[in-house]
């Protein structure tokens, strides 16, 4: 398989949204200018983010919905259960393990940790927060494949060098800083901020909006 951008893997999981809404309605049948209207983006855009992966519509007769949205759970890998673990308990990472769907999507967490200890033992929705030196052995007794990161700038980097000391897979990193890990390990940073920065540029300079492709 070809190179695929970051951003078709984006896209897809809009298309994906879009799709489970389509399905919870009852309509079964759906097009890419359907799909394009809903995710903002062309539907030649639409045509060529599925083509990465295959075949799926009928020329003229459009998508199944079932069938489209069953094809990208199976290529977003969401067939299955993820196990996540939250480093830092502060604000944000109580916040998230606080988040009452989490598990609704398939993402299990299955631990959460600090380095505080007057945080330590602290139960958060059942689960007691561990000292991230018990990261390797929660990791793998818990086939656990994702870790957030939610501690200060300072202290993401150690943190990041923890959860792939432990095993995890793929690094979801809400510290506002970029942090190095092996190849083999995925990093996707999430930055409200940077949004909100992205808005102002928006804001002050609407004739630069980038026109549907
Ligand atoms: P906080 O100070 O409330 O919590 C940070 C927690 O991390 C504390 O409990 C601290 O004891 C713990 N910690 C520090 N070093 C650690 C280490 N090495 N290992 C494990 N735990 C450690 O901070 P917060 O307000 O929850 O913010 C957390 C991070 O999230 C910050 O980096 C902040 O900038 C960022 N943030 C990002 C977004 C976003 O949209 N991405 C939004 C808000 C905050």
């Amino acid at each position: 398989m070809s190179t695929i951008p970051t951003a078709t893997i984006s896209r897809l999981v809009t298309y994906l949204r879009i799709l489970s809404q389509l399905e919870a309605q009852g309509i079964k049948k759906t097009s890419s200018d359907h799909l394009a209207e809903e995710a903002q983006v062309s539907a030649f855009q639409v045509r060529k983010d599925l083509a990465y992966f295959g075949r799926f519509g009928t020329r003229g007769a459009g998508y199944s919905v079932p069938t489209l949205r069953r094809e990208l759970r199976r290529i977003l890998g969401l067939t299955r259960a993820w196990n996540v673990v939250i480093v830092g308990m502060g604000r944000l990472g109580q916040a998230i393990a606080n988040y009452p769907s989490f598990d609704q999507y398939d993402f299990l967490l299955k631990g959460v940790f600090d380095i505080d200890p007057s945080k330590i033992g602290q139960k958060i929705l059942g689960l007691e927060v561990q000292h991230t030196d018990a990261l390797p052995t929660v990791v793998r007794e818990k086939g656990v494949d994702i870790g957030l990161i939610t501690v200060p700038q300072s202290a993401a980097q150690d943190a990041a060098d923890a959860l792939v000391r432990a095993g995890v897979k793929g690094i979801l990193n809400f510290a506002p800083t970029i942090i190095n890990v092996s190849r083999e390990v995925h990093v996707e940073p999430v930055d409200f901020l940077a949004g909100l920065k992205r808005l102002s540029f928006y804001i002050q300079n609407p004739q630069l909006k980038e026109e549907l492709a």
